[in-house]
């Protein structure tokens, strides 16, 4: 079967969930046994996310392949339960860094190098490239950025092109777009739907489908309404309303037959949904049977995309373990030895968040060092975890002043130091340490426990590691090395005696845990705060008897 290649565009505004509703229709379409992808265009002129701050730009997602990419990989990743790859993600930079190459090279020898064809070419080759690589079935593409923007219009002449190109019948465009509801008039308002199909049209792209965000519930005039103005049929007008959790809109556009409309129109060869797993995982989260509260300590907190995979691994530990998982965000800025008490209180698990730079390190050292003395369920990811042996060496191994020498060059126990082969490196795009690595697990450690395996596989992306020439005396005074990369010897998994789970991971696994798999780390950690919360609430309740 010729691969389909499915478009989604978003109009009116931005933030509308468009990663979401392509995540949730490959979902549909993965259960009923097609082979889906989901690829995202991104419009900006960074050749990739990883020099953008968080603030800008939410987390960094970071695939098997090394690539940093947009955090919608995640979500097609934890959605689709696959993996993605670079080829996942094209940005504007990238397209534009390649034509340009290939200029120098002298590859359009003779011509004028120009938008269309050399830029439309240059995208549709990283569309159908995906599409033939794994002879996928169906490749979902999101465009993003908003119908009207300057910088999307490539893009949108690309898929207009593309129509052409692998057959009209071989490719389906869905916007995705809002009805606002004016509470002034009480009603429902089509125009700006109208508008923005209107303007997709312009560029020669109609849309088949219209998904419509919409607070409200469209009842039939609206949708007749609708569909009569955008050239669509009143089936193809499907409702989006707000749902509790991101996990439960694949079943809501089941229910209003998005999977059944893409398949009628591609002409797929499809079986009926297999979704059973699915409805129990959201009905786990929808109805847990028990509560965790867990800290997440870190320099972003105002900006929850920043960590978004982190919240997802949680809220997927949450279900294996019956539970919900409220997050209580803590701002390290303004944590210190003196208030770190009361400021995490009553939580049951603290999480010391990924970063770089060091703003905020003195109050997430004051977390670890909370958590190790009071015995509280500790997981340190990345910049976490280096925290965690800084505080450990500082505290714990008699070393005054240690540090890391991203914080401070002339430590005198650097713990955390650059890899030698990062010295050099003067170029920030690209140049971490970067995607999957193996890594072996000690006998008898939490973290073998938890995978309850000896070797793993996990994606990474920092730059400094712990100072190997310092892990013996860090040994010698109580640091467990629970993980080993047996290739180049580097510390990738920490714990410490005498406390029921503190683990600290160089990588970040909170990348690999999806719906049907839940990362056993995030599963452990949840199950600790749980034993926790029961323990301290028996201390509490003996003390209340006392009094
Ligand atoms: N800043 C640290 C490093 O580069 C940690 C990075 C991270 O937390 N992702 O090693």
């Amino acid at each position: 079967m010729a691969t389909k290649y499915i478009f989604i565009t978003g109009g009116v505004t931005s933030s509308l969930g468009k990663g979401i509703i392509c995540a949730s229709l490959g979902r549909l379409l993965v259960a009923r046994g097609l082979r889906v992808t989901v690829q995202k265009l991104d419009p900006y002129i960074n050749v990739d996310p990883g020099t953008m701050n968080p603030y800008e730009h939410g987390e960094v997602y970071v695939t098997d392949d090394g690539a940093e990419t947009d955090l919608d990989l995640g979500h097609y990743e934890r959605f689709l339960d696959i993996r993605t790859t670079q080829q996942n993600n094209v940005t504007t930079g990238r397209v534009y860094f390649d034509v340009i190459t290939k200029e120098r090279q002298g590859t359009y020898l003779g011509k004028t190098v120009q938008v269309i064809p050399h830029i439309t070419d240059e995208i549709k080759s990283h569309v159908t490239g995906l599409g033939e690589s794994e002879n996928f079935d169906i490749v979902i593409v999101e465009i993003g950025g908003t119908v009207g923007d300057i910088e999307s219009l490539p893009y949108i002449e690309a898929m207009r092109q593309l129509r052409y190109d692998v057959g009209r019948k071989n490719t389906l465009s869905i916007h995705l777009t809002l009805v606002p509801y004016l509470a002034a008039a009480g009603e429902l308002k089509t125009k700006p739907t109208q508008h923005s199909v209107k303007t997709l049209s312009e560029s020669g792209l109609s849309p088949d489908i219209l998904v419509c965000r919409s607070e409200y519930p469209l009842d039939e005039t609206i949708r007749r309404k609708i569909a009569q103005f955008c050239n669509v049929e009143i089936e193809d007008v499907i409702a989006s309303l707000d749902a509790e959790s991101i996990y439960e809109v694949p079943l809501l556009m089941q229910d209003e037959g998005l999977d059944s409309r893409v398949i009628d129109k591609l002409n797929l060869p499809a079986k009926n949904a297999d979704l059973v797993l699915w409805k129990q995982f959201v009905d786990k989260i929808k109805n847990p049977k028990t509560e965790t509260t867990i800290a997440l300590v870190g320099k972003y907190v105002e900006h929850h995309d920043a960590y978004k995979s982190i919240v997802e691994a949680l809220i997927h530990g949450g279900a294996v373990n019956d539970s919900r998982v409220s997050i209580k965000w803590i701002q390290s800025d303004y944590v210190n030895d003196e208030n770190v008490e009361a400021l995490l209180d009553g939580v049951s698990g603290i999480l010391v968040a990924p970063g770089f730079g060091d703003r905020g390190i003195d109050g997430k050292l004051s977390a670890v060092k909370h958590a190790r003395e009071n015995g509280i369920p500790f997981f340190g990811i990345c910049l976490g975890m280096q925290c965690a042996v800084i505080e450990f060496a500082r505290n714990c191994a008699n070393m005054k002043g240690a540090n890391s020498t991203e914080f401070n060059e002339s430590t005198p126990y650097p713990v955390i130091d650059f890899m030698p082969d990062q010295r050099e490196i003067t170029e920030k795009g690209g140049t971490m340490r970067l995607g999957q690595y193996e890594c072996k697990l000690a006998k008898g450690t939490n973290a073998r426990k938890a995978y309850g395996e000896e070797l793993i596989n996990e994606r990474h992306r920092h730059r400094f590691e712990l100072n190997n020439e310092l892990r013996e005396t860090l040994k010698q005074n109580g640091l467990i090395v629970s993980g080993v990369n047996p290739e180049r010897d580097l510390v990738e998994i920490i714990e410490i005696e005498n406390h029921p789970w503190f683990v600290g991971v160089q990588f970040h696994p909170e990348l690999k845990s999806t719906v049907n798999e839940p990362h056993p780390l995030f599963v452990s950690f949840v199950k600790a705060s749980l034993l926790y919360k029961k323990d301290y609430s028996k201390i509490e309740s003996k003390q209340k008897q006392t009094v």
